[in-house]
């Protein structure tokens, strides 16, 4: 078998920069990689995996809703990348954990762990329950110099407090989520319900 890895971080943590680097690693060396995206992160135009830093390419495989793997496929592939792995179902995790344990092949996730309001998305909730290896992609909070935690949402610059009703999903631009450490968070929300 080949392993399921998860790597977490909040917004801002070069997952995507850390995902490019591997495939390009991966290339270097001749081998293929197969590089998903859920179909739901559209910010960059639906099959295009970016990172902030401006790197870019296409998936090669995007799935929306309803959609598995065409296990046809993976014939001759080293490895299998995923970004925005949050968004996937759990189902589609359960077929990745399949994927490494049958085809051999290393499946490496990069993803959120929580929301805006601190509660595990579906996808990352799977893959904390099926991966053999989780690690944390680290990143500074926004307004200190600790370890970011948590995203905190910001709307017309303030702070979106977890239990607000809004959209879970709102995949924006840039400035309408923050990396914060657990400190900086409480203080933004208590500020934002003041
Ligand atoms: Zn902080």
């Amino acid at each position: 078998m080949a392993k399921l890895y998860f790597r977490y971080g909040a917004v801002g943590s070069a997952k995507t920069l850390n995902l490019l680097a591997v495939a390009h690693n991966y290339r270097q060396q001749q081998k293929r990689v197969l590089i998903i995206k859920p179909g739901l992160d559209t910010r960059f135009g639906a099959s295009q995996v970016r990172s902030r830093a401006g790197l870019e390419q296409e998936a090669d495989v995007v799935l929306h809703a309803g959609d598995q793997i065409d296990e046809s496929r993976l014939a001759g592939v080293d490895c299998l990348l995923v970004d925005e792995a949050q968004f996937l179902e759990a189902r589609v995790i359960d077929q990745l954990r399949h994927v490494a344990i049958e085809f051999r092949i290393p499946v490496i996730c990069y993803g959120l762990r929580t929301d805006y309001r601190r509660r595990l998305f579906p996808g990352s909730q799977r893959l904390l329950e099926l991966a053999d290896s989780i690690e944390e992609v680290k990143t500074t909070c926004a307004f200190c110099n600790k370890k970011a935690i948590y995203n905190l949402k910001m709307v017309a610059g303030r702070a979106v407090p977890p239990d607000d009703l809004g959209p879970v999903v709102d995949l924006g631009c840039e400035e309408k989520y923050l990396p914060t450490c657990a400190g900086c968070y409480a203080a933004k929300i208590s500020r934002a319900d003041g």
